[in-house]
């Protein structure tokens, strides 16, 4: 196996950035042809997904209903961003995507979402061949 790390630097609490390009960067450093990658952002308050990469509305919409999704519950986790980490385990913290000659091989619309939840930070994106 091989492996790659690129990082993503955020500038809101939530925010949704597309890394697709950086994905095809990170495949084509490690000389990826075909077959199927694993990508992991190893953090316990953002996430990972695919979803519209065409209409930057879509992004800012998901952040809002993200945010409406977070329960009224009394947290006790001292940090208080509890709600980042149910998000996180909700989104999840990795993909697994086939390549095809260098490339993710995504639907037309498809790109892949760097979902920041406690933010803003620098943080790590780990693709693995
Ligand atoms: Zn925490």
């Amino acid at each position: 196996m091989r492996e790659t790390t690129f990082r993503v630097r955020t500038a809101e609490r939530e925010q949704i950035l597309l890394i697709t390009s950086e994905v095809n960067a990170a495949l084509a450093e490690l000389g990826a042809d075909d077959g199927i990658c694993t990508i992991i952002v190893p953090h316990t308050t953002c996430a990972i997904s695919v979803n519209e990469d065409a209409d930057p509305d879509v992004r800012t919409d998901l952040v809002k209903a993200l945010r409406a999704l977070v329960p009224n519950v009394k947290f006790d986790h001292g940090e208080g961003n509890s709600d980042a980490h149910f998000l996180s385990m909700l989104i999840g913290c990795s993909l697994t995507w086939p390549y095809q000659r260098g490339k993710l091989a995504l639907g037309r619309w498809q790109g892949v979402y760097f979902i920041e939840l406690d933010g803003p930070r620098e943080r790590n994106v780990r693709v693995y061949v």
